[in-house]
């Protein structure tokens, strides 16, 4: 019999080593929730003292508050099964409304045609229309970055005006800098790009449902993640808040132990595992490998850039402030890259009674400009750019805070893709350990890419090499995927 301590003192009896999941996140605890469902004891280990990871929700003051908007959309079924199961009656249906501000305008997103035609004018509707014929007549073959792949398919202008200010303010760098592959990955399909090429150039149909309504916990989107993790508990199995990961042991190609470190009372102790599912950032994971990794998968590790992003909550003293749930920034004159407005989500996220709009401001940096600016600056700075948009105009902001989350979008940029493969030749050393997740596998997951590798991952665990785990949310389309109906595929 084999037992480890909880952070409350009390001692958890194990009959077998548990599979060791590592991040309380979607694919985390979709991989712990899977497990147990197929039998086997788990252990999930949580840095923070709430699951969800950057899914989570937040409570202030009686309002529940995501880390930015979080809609959720899929066309994997498995991962359609699994929100319906959780999730059960606890959903809203959400009328969807999102704009897109350029140029002193707001422009509806996904675009009408007549509209952005009308408000963009005759010459550079002209523009547009001629950048994109130019694009059509002479192909490139082969785009080498961001700036291309969006130009080759759109056009010079439409790439400029919607996509090149946000992009840039997203990540940090020049378009020319970024991945051709991360546009390939993430922008086909239903996107930003197919509503404008929809809105302008028609389409068949597709665009049209993208989507005027989504599904979502009636509680926030941490509201899934929390259920999980009752669900964890009412089965037995031991969830770990304010607990790091500090240490994984190996010998003879296998992960035998981990080592944790209880945050509330520092003290630090061994595991024994059976496995381990890994989705908290994956250079940390690297680092904390004993023996050491090799100094070339070290410094691979210590390569790979990200973003972070600073959230400022602005709490205005008004009811109806704007009607979009969130809206983009694209005007490259403002930092502020992103607004969600709460009040326009589900009703049971505002207190009763309340009187007054929650919004969260989105900035991205590095370790540096918003990150490193002191609370107060950052809620006058979020109150100004929302003046200078005209988002506010006379309506008084009673109070804000600050969230700061570090590594929040991986980058794709410079030698990713070879640092990758790098770490991933090195870990598929590890007969027992897998890696999933955003910054787990480095990848740029929405919470559906997340949840599917989490349930994946652990399938593997009982069949090991059964699915691919790096294929999800990759340029090709995953074999599980299915086209669902965009309108139906959030039920
Ligand atoms: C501002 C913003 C807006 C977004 N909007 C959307 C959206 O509209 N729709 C959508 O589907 N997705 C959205 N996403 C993405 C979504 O949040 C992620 O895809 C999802 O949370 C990724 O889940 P994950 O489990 O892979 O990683 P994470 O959520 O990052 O979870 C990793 C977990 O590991 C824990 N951890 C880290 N290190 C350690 C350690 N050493 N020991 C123990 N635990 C550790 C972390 O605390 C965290 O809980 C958004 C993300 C952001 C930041």
């Amino acid at each position: 019999m084999l037992s480890i301590t909880s952070v409350s003192g009390a001692e958890i009896a194990i009959d077998r080593a548990p599979v060791f999941v590592l991040g309380a996140g979607p694919a985390g605890l979709a991989c712990a929730y899977t497990l147990s469902k197929l039998g086997l004891p788990v252990v999930v280990v949580e840095r923070d003292d709430q699951v969800g990871g950057l899914a989570r929700s937040i409570v202030h003051k009686g309002f529940i508050l995501d880390y930015g908007p979080h809609r959720f959309f899929t066309k994997l079924a498995p991962v359609l099964d699994l929100w319906n199961e959780v999730l059960g009656d606890e959903q809203v249906t959400v009328n969807r409304l999102t704009r897109i501000y350029y140029g002193d305008r707001y422009f509806s997103y996904p675009l009408k045609a007549f509209e952005a035609l009308f408000m963009l004018g005759l010459i550079e509707s002209s523009r547009i229309v001629l950048s994109y014929a130019t694009a059509q007549l002479f192909p490139n073959p082969a785009p080498r970055n961001f700036a291309e792949w969006v130009t080759g398919r759109f056009g010079r202008r439409l790439f400029e005006i919607f996509f090149e200010g946000y992009t840039e303010k997203l990540w940090g760098i020049p378009c020319t800098e970024i991945s051709a592959e991360w546009a390939a990955q993430r922008i086909k399909g239903l996107s930003l790009l197919a509503a404008v090429r929809g809105a302008l150039f028609g389409n068949s149909g597709r665009v049209k449902s993208l989507i005027d309504q989504f599904q979502f916990p009636r509680l926030g989107s941490g509201q899934l993640y929390e259920r999980m993790a009752t669900a964890l508990r009412e089965q037995g199995q031991s969830l770990l808040l304010n607990t790091e990961v500090v240490g994984l042991t190996h010998a003879g190609g296998r992960v035998n132990a981990v080592r944790l470190k209880d945050r509330t009372s520092g003290r630090e102790y061994r595991a024994e595992c059976s496995a381990v599912v890994s989705s908290i950032p994956l250079t940390r994971l690297v680092e904390q490998l004993e023996p050491t990794a090799p100094e070339a998968v070290l410094a691979a590790a210590r390569s790979l850039r990200f973003r972070n992003t600073v959230l400022v909550y602005l709490f205005v003293e008004s009811h109806a402030l704007f009607p979009d749930n969130w809206l983009y920034i694209n005007d490259p004159t403002v930092a502020l890259g992103r607004v969600t407005n709460f009040a326009n989500w589900s009703p049971a996220m505002l207190p009763e009674n309340g009187t007054c709009t929650p919004l969260c401001c989105e900035y991205w940096c590095q370790f540096d400009g918003p990150w490193t600016m002191g609370d107060a600056a950052l809620v006058e700075r979020a109150e100004q750019d929302l003046r200078r948009i005209r988002l506010l105009d006379q309506q008084k902001v009673i109070e804000g805070f600050v969230v700061r989350l570090p590594r929040t979008y991986p980058i794709y940029a410079g030698n990713y893709e070879q640092a990758l493969s790098t770490l991933r030749a090195h870990l598929q050393q590890f007969s027992n350990l897998q890696v999933v997740g955003r910054y787990g596998a480095f990848k740029y997951n929405n919470q559906d890419h997340s949840l599917l590798m989490g349930i994946l991952a652990a399938r593997n665990v009982l069949q090991p090499g059964q699915h691919n785990l790096w294929a999800v949310n990759s340029d090709s389309e995953y074999h599980e995927e299915v086209k669902v109906a965009a309108a139906s595929a959030v039920r």
